[in-house]
């Protein structure tokens, strides 16, 4: 008898998988909590797919055979608990879409640099003509690549919640890219059960898969110490590099003055892409085209303008301090910073150092900005806004020709913003209308 599925949350993993399910032939019911928006809600209509939204009926839920469960969805609400306990599998989307395709498939986790990662891999693939698909916690989810055109590979990004719901899925190149504080909140607050999570992306590799990780990254290594792992490893260590150029090996130098990546961990990203592009056989001039020709997704060290010969940089996607850092770390000018939002329960001395060294002025954007404030305010010029408008202004008063403008929030968005796209977007057009008023001389 064919399984009857049931898709908790209809976003796009959940519609991904529902259409998914409708085309292996399963029986399928999606239930929502919640509103569906109208463009998936149109989706599941015209596809004959029935659902409900603003309720879960329990009982149409546990007729279910397999429950494919939004990763937005803890797996402590009581509906998934009693699924549980009555012995319903509950899977995420990725488990459910990996069982029905034979494609090579490349998972990229992390806590941050996995979008970046997963653009780049894919970009080198396809650029060498490779027939492949990027997708998961990017783009379009897992599911719904594998209803449109058939791939050879599939570039998939993923995030801790989706692997925490997978059981048998095997990537047969997994990328760990670094793990550090993040949603700490959906794991009881100990790092310890986010590490594992991260790490359930090699649970189930054998000996014929390629697993790349991070070497130097504290938590991969204390978790690895007097692990036996059974697949080849690629630990990436020490990236050498300059301004022109990218050392992979002694062999394989790239160049990079086309490419638009910038600062030590995007060269680590980009040694990541690389092992696979290598792994699948590109020549060396595959891959320089590939780095070349690459364009990252915005809001990740994205250049907006240069006004009266300052440069302003939109890094609305780093919601956390390491990725904070790292902004920090790949400016070679005076900073004036823009942070703030939502604290995730950051630990700012990390950075103090770097902050003292590189940074001019600091621009607090957020609702409470108590600690940010208390932390720098010590050493450095600080001001407060609760206006993106405002705070582009109070930038452009502290830095002069040569400095750098950095919006990096180190938070999330919620507090004055729908997300990350939205206050990206309102920086980049309270800047672009700066520029405007001001005259760009
Ligand atoms: P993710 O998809 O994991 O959130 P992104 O590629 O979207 O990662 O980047 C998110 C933020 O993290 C950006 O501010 C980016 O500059 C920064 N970042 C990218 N790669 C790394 C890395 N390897 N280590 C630390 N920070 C990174």
């Amino acid at each position: 008898m064919k399984k009857k599925i049931v898709v908790l949350g209809a976003g796009e993993s959940g519609v991904g998988a529902a259409l998914l399910a409708k085309q292996e032939k399963y029986s399928i019911f999606v239930s929502d909590r919640g509103k569906i928006k109208d463009s998936y809600k149109k989706e599941l209509e015209d596809n004959n797919i029935p659902f409900e939204e603003g309720k879960h009926t329990i009982e149409k839920i546990f007729e279910a055979t397999e429950v494919v469960k939004s990763p937005g969805i803890p797996d402590k609400v009581p509906l998934i608990k009693e699924l549980v306990a009555k012995g319903i599998p509950v899977i995420s989307e990725i488990e459910f879409a990996a069982k029905h395709t034979n494609a090579t498939v490349i998972g990229i986790t992390g806590s941050n640099g996995k979008t970046t990662t997963a653009n780049l891999t894919y970009h080198l693939l396809s650029t060498a003509g490779l027939n492949v698909g990027l997708g998961g916690n990017v783009g379009y989810s897992f599911a719904r690549l594998l209803t449109e055109n058939s791939r050879d590979f599939y570039v998939l990004e993923l995030s801790s919640f989706q692997l925490d719901g997978i059981r048998n899925f095997r990537p047969d190149i997994a990328i760990l890219l670094n793990i550090t504080p993040d949603h700490l909140d959906r794991y009881e607050y100990k790092m310890a059960n986010y590490v594992r999570s991260k790490f359930r992306i090699i649970l189930k590799q054998t000996d014929k898969d390629l697993f790349i990780y991070n070497a130097l990254d504290p938590a991969i290594k204390s978790y690895l110490e007097g692990t036996h792992l059974s697949q080849e490893t690629i630990p990436v260590r020490e990236v050498l590099f300059d301004h022109q150029h990218l050392t992979f090996s002694p062999t394989s130098v790239f160049e990079l003055s086309k490419c638009s990546l910038k600062g030590q961990h995007n060269m680590f990203n980009s040694v990541c892409a690389i092992q696979v592009a290598k792994r699948l056989e590109l020549s060396d001039q595959q891959i320089q085209e590939g780095l070349d020709t690459f364009e990252n997704s915005p809001h990740r060290m994205e250049v907006v303008a240069t006004i009266n010969g300052v440069e302003y940089i939109n890094d609305s996607k780093a919601t956390n301090i390491d990725a904070v850092y790292y902004a920090l770390l790949a400016m070679d000018k005076p900073i004036v910073w823009i942070a703030g939002g939502i604290d995730k329960g950051n630990i700012y001395s990390t950075i103090e150092n770097l902050v003292e060294e590189k940074v001019k002025a600091v621009i607090c954007l957020g609702v409470d900005n108590k600690k940010i404030m208390e932390t720098f305010s010590k050493s450095k010029t600080i001001e407060e806004t609760q206006d993106v408008i405002e705070a582009v202004q109070k930038a452009a008063s502290y830095a002069k020709a040569g400095d750098i403008v950095l919006l990096s929030p180190a938070c999330s968005s919620f507090d004055l913003f729908d997300n990350y796209i939205d206050r990206g977007n309102k920086f980049k057009q309270a800047v672009l209308n700066f520029g405007k008023t001001i005259g760009n001389k």
